[in-house]
C-alpha cells in the first residue's frame, strides 16, 4: 500500500489570486510544521482550524510566503487522511516555490486525481461520485454543472442502490426456492421476478433515456453549419458566438486542424465543428471533400443548414438536404430582408418535418427563434427539469445497457419456463453490473485508469 504523503497545487475553480498547496497523508502535518512559522506549531493546533503565519525554508531561513494554513485531521477530510492546505496569496510563482519546498521535505508530488482516488479508496466517496468530480472540472454549462453536482451528492448512487436492493430481494427469493423445493414457492418467485424485474428494467430504461441528454451536456451537442458559399454561415457562426460565450478548442488527433467552438445556447452546449472551415474557406464540402464532409455531417448530432431567401434553390442546396436526410437538423432561410426568390413550399417539403426558421442575420432578426428551436429540439418533453439526475458518463451508460440486457434475459427465461437457477444467473449478473457503476466490484486497473484522467490537485 502506498500510504505516503502527497502534495499538489490545487487552485480553486476560476483560478483566483489565491493558490493552494494541498498535502494529504500521515506526515502532512509534520511536514508542513517544518516549514511553518506562526504563533503555535501546527502539530499543536486544533483540527479544522486556519492558522496565519509564514512559510519559511528551514535550511536558509528565508521567508517564502505569507500564508493561511488549514489543518484538517483525519478522518473528517476529503481523503479521510490528514490534510494541510497552504493558501498562498502571491500568484503562481510563489505557490510553486511553496510546493517545491514541501516536496523537498518528505512529501511526493501527487499523480493526477490522486486525492480523489484516495477519497474513493478510503471509502469517502463512491466511484460514480468520483467520476462526477471529474465532470465538474470539465462542466461546460451551468446545467452540466448541476448534473455533476447532483451526482457528487450521490443521487445516481442512491437510485442504483435501490435497484440493486430489488434484485437482491429477488435473488433471495430464488435461493429459498432452490434450498426448499418442497416449499411450493416457485409460482411466487416467478411472479416476483416478473414484477421486480420489470420495475428494474423500466427504471434502468429511464436512466438510459437521460443518458443521451447527459452525454450532450457533458460533451456538447456536436453541430455542423452547412450551406453554399455566401448564404450566411459565417454570419450565423458569429451571431451564435457573439451572443453566447464561446470557447475555442483544437481537436487533437485529427489529420487537419479542425477547430471546435463551444457556445451555450439556452443551456444547450453546442460544439460547433469545423469552424475553421467556415471562417476560412467558407465551405465544408469544398474544404474537406464530399466523402469527409459526409462523415463529419454523419458524426454530428445536429446540422444547421443555411439557405438564401433571395435565391432560387439550386442543385447544390438539394444535395445538402440529401446529406442531412437522417440527421436532426434545423433549416435556416437567411436574408429575409431581401426579395423572396426561394420556394418556401419546396423547402418545407425537403425539410421533411425538421424546423424551418427565417432569419435576417444582417438585421439580427430570427436569432431568438433559432435559439428557441435548438433548445426545444434538445429539451423535448419533460427533460427540462433543472435537478434531473442525468446519466452523463459513457462507462455508466455501457454498464446500464448491460444490466438492462441481463434483466431482460431473466424476464425471458422466467417467461419461457427455464429452471429458476438459470434465471438467477441473469439477475445476479445485473446486480453485479449495477454494482460496477458505483464501484463495488471494479478491478484495480480500471480504478487507476479512471483517476489518472483527473486534473492535478483534485
Ligand atoms: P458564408 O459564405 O455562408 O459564410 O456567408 P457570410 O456569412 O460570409 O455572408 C456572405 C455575405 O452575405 C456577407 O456580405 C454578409 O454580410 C451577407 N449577409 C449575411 N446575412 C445576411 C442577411 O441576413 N441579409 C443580407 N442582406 N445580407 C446578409
Ligand atoms: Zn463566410
Amino acid at each position: 500500500m502506498d500510504i505516503d504523503t502527497i502534495a499538489a497545487i490545487s487552485t480553486p475553480m476560476g483560478e483566483g489570486a489565491i493558490g493552494i498547496v494541498r498535502i494529504s497523508g500521515e506526515d502532512a502535518v509534520a511536514a508542513a510544521d517544518k516549514l511553518y512559522k506562526g504563533p503555535r506549531r501546527l502539530e499543536e493546533v486544533d483540527t479544522h482550524t486556519i492558522n496565519y503565519g509564514h512559510i519559511q525554508d528551514p535550511d536558509t531561513e528565508e521567508t517564502i510566503e505569507e500564508a493561511m494554513v488549514s489543518v484538517l485531521r483525519a478522518p473528517k477530510t476529503y481523503t479521510k487522511e490528514d490534510i494541510i492546505e497552504i493558501n498562498c496569496h502571491g500568484g503562481l510563482t510563489s505557490v510553486n516555490r511553496v510546493l517545491q519546498l514541501v516536496l523537498r521535505h518528505g512529501v511526493r508530488l501527487a499523480e493526477p486525481g490522486e486525492f480523489t482516488k484516495r477519497a474513493f479508496l478510503n471509502g469517502r466517496i463512491d466511484l460514480s461520485q468520483a467520476e462526477a468530480v471529474m465532470d465538474l472540472i470539465r462542466a461546460k454549462t451551468d446545467r452540466a454543472m448541476n448534473v455533476a453536482m447532483n451526482q457528487v451528492e450521490g443521487k445516481l448512487s442512491t437510485r442504483i442502490q435501490s435497484l440493486r436492493q430489488k434484485l437482491l430481494e429477488t435473488v433471495a427469493s430464488v435461493e429459498v426456492n432452490i434450498d426448499y423445493p418442497e416449499y411450493d414457492a416457485e409460482e411466487m418467485t416467478l411472479d416476483m421476478i416478473r414484477e421486480k424485474g420489470s420495475e428494474v428494467r423500466d427504471a434502468v430504461d429511464q436512466l438510459l433515456m437521460t443518458a443521451h441528454q447527459g452525454k450532450i451536456l457533458r460533451e456538447g451537442l456536436s453541430t455542423v453549419i452547412m450551406g453554399r458559399p455566401n448564404v450566411g454561415k459565417s454570419s450565423l457562426l458569429n451571431s451564435l458566438v457573439h451572443e453566447n460565450k464561446a470557447i475555442v478548442t483544437d481537436v487533437p488527433g485529427t489529420t487537419r486542424d479542425v477547430v471546435e467552438e463551444y457556445v451555450n445556447v439556452r443551456g444547450v452546449p453546442l460544439r460547433l465543428l469545423d469552424t475553421a472551415g467556415i471562417r476560412e474557406t467558407e465551405d465544408i464540402v469544398e474544404r474537406l471533400g464530399v466523402e469527409r464532409s459526409r462523415k463529419v455531417v454523419k458524426d454530428a448530432e445536429l446540422a444547421l443548414l443555411v439557405l438564401n431567401y433571395n435565391e432560387v434553390l439550386t442543385e447544390a442546396d438539394e444535395e445538402l438536404f440529401k446529406l442531412i436526410r437522417d440527421q436532426d437538423s434545423i433549416i435556416i432561410i437567411n436574408k429575409t430582408d431581401l426579395e423572396a426568390r426561394i420556394s418556401l413550399d419546396r423547402v418545407r417539403e425537403l425539410a421533411n418535418g425538421n424546423p424551418v426558421i427565417s432569419t435576417s442575420l444582417l438585421k439580427d432578426e430570427g436569432v431568438d427563434e433559432l435559439e428557441e428551436a435548438i433548445r426545444s429540439l434538445f429539451f423535448a418533453g419533460d427533460m427540462d427539469g433543472g435537478d434531473m439526475s442525468y446519466v452523463s458518463n459513457s462507462r455508466h451508460i455501457a454498464l446500464l445497457e448491460q444490466a438492462k440486457r441481463s434483466v431482460e434475459e431473466a424476464l425471458d427465461a422466467a417467461e419461457n419456463g427455464m429452471p429458476i437457477d438459470m434465471v438467477q444467473i441473469d439477475i445476479t449478473r445485473a446486480w453485479e453490473v449495477l454494482g460496477e457503476v458505483i464501484g463495488d466490484s471494479v478491478q484495480e486497473s480500471l480504478i487507476d485508469q479512471l483517476f489518472s484522467q483527473f486534473c492535478l490537485g483534485k
